[in-house]
């Protein structure tokens, strides 16, 4: 009897010489959390490649959902749905021919077989033979060309089993998350900055989403726009945390000491400011942004310039040279796109000047920054921070946090929240 096997190919991962066994085991680790509310036999390594494993008893559409979720795992180049034979020539010429006959319409097809560490006896051009003259017996009409043929049936030897497929998918590529350190990535509830973590995830980092909210002045509506996004991306595995910042008051006192006009620049300086002490605790490498080049008016380079004098480490634009359109077509095969589409007042719509500055001087920002106490504030901040812990297991968080932070209520009507640090250190095990 065959059994349903996935065969994971990653092609990057292959290429990072003496790391490539910790790569692996990472990409394994994320398939297992990925997986595990599913019912899977194993997840393993297996000469160059990964493999799933589904129970005998599985149904098709419990195959179907593993499937997917395997392809939409950072760090799988291609997925090959396979049978898992004996080395037992009338079993795997059988799954030949039954995932040749699944394949739809085809004039043409080649079967390419493949050894790798195998003891067994025929090379791989008698075993080219052997399934392609089965399957020319059973397929009389239909024409073996070596060259660009419709389909192609591998027969691939590997460790005492023959894995034979005809369809292969395209993952999401990248790198496993965990292989790249942590980030920490400013997050709203808006369109561009979640795919900009997405796309973070993807090379490999752990992401952490810092979300600046307008609460107490406004409603939380945002931040709870963020947690349903982070759900949504929650088949990558990465997002290892949120932090929000109730911002509100804070933009208040700025507001009343600051010129209108440079009010969206001081509050982008603390942003980045916060979020650089933040990486500190956790060991972040690097910040991430949605920003894009021009998009709106803090995103000029004068004033790129202006807030990034106050990150003392590198912020990532993965989406700067794209447009808006660009962005909306990731998000939306993403699924965020109808989230971020949602209306929620945040800290970036309370006190917004009409006419913000487009090209802000460094001498006028640094006026403007003398003009209230940020470092008091930011100190304010961190005491304010609250947090929520997801699935992501290549996430270890900081065992000590400088102070008392409440966690986020995990459903949207369970508010009351907990106030102590022994939260912290629970969810830090
Ligand atoms: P997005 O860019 O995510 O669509 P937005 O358009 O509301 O949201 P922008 O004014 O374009 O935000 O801000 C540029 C970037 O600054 C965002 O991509 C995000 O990285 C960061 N940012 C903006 N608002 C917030 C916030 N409330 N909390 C955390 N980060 C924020
Ligand atoms: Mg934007």
């Amino acid at each position: 009897m065959s059994q349903v096997v996935f065969l994971v190919h990653y092609h990057e991962i292959g290429l990072k010489g003496k790391n490539r066994s910790s790569f692996e085991r990472r990409l394994v680790d994320n398939l297992k959390a990925a997986l595990k509310d599913e019912q899977i036999e194993m997840v393993g390594r297996i000469s160059g490649h990964v493999i799933v494993r589904m129970p005998g008893s599985s149904t098709q559409q419990q195959r179907e959902r593993v499937y997917a979720r395997v392809l939409a795992t950072p760090g799988v180049a291609r997925v090959s749905w396979c049978q898992c034979c004996e080395l037992d020539p009338r079993q795997y010429c059988l799954a030949a021919w039954e995932e040749l006959s699944k394949s739809g319409d085809f004039t043409s097809f080649k079967v390419h077989a493949r050894r790798s560490n195998t003891v067994y006896p025929k090379t791989s051009l008698e075993l080219n033979e052997e399934v392609g003259s089965y399957l020319c017996d059973r397929f009389p009409d239909k024409k073996v060309q070596m060259h660009d043929p419709d389909r192609t049936v591998v027969v691939y030897v590997i460790q005492g089993s023959v894995y034979v497929y005809v369809n292969s998918e395209q993952g999401v590529g990248g790198l496993p998350v965990g292989s790249a350190g942590k980030v920490i990535s400013l997050i709203s509830s808006g369109i561009d900055s979640p795919v900009a973590s997405w796309r973070i995830m993807r090379r490999g980092a752990v992401v952490l989403g810092l979300h600046f909210s307008g609460r107490p002045q406004v409603a939380d509506t945002s931040e709870w726009l963020v947690q349903d996004i982070i759900e949504r991306l929650a088949p990558a595995a990465g997002f290892g945390r949120l932090y929000v910042v109730p911002f509100g008051d804070i933009q208040r006192r700025i507001a009343a000491s600051v010129p209108a006009d440079l009010l969206v620049l001081m509050y982008r300086r603390m942003m980045f400011s916060f979020a650089c002490r933040l990486a500190k605790v956790e060991n972040a490498k690097a910040l991430v942004t949605g920003e894009s080049l021009g998009q709106v008016a803090s995103q000029t380079l004068e004033n790129i310039m202006v807030t990034d004098e106050c990150a003392t480490l590198p912020v990532l634009r993965p989406l700067i040279g794209n447009d808006k359109r660009e962005i909306m077509a990731d998000a939306q095969r993403l699924g965020t796109l109808d989230i971020s589409n949602e209306h929620a007042a945040d800290c970036c719509t309370l006190f917004m000047p009409r006419t913000p500055e487009t090209h802000c001087s460094l001498r006028k920002a640094h006026a403007a920054w003398e003009q209230f106490d940020h470092e008091a504030m930011l100190d304010e901040m961190m005491g304010l921070l609250e947090y929520r812990s997801f699935d992501c297991p290549a996430y270890a968080a900081p065992r000590a946090l400088p102070h008392v932070h409440r966690e986020l209520a995990p459903a949207r009507f369970e508010m009351a929240s907990v106030d102590s640090s022994a939260t912290a250190e629970a969810s830090d095990r």
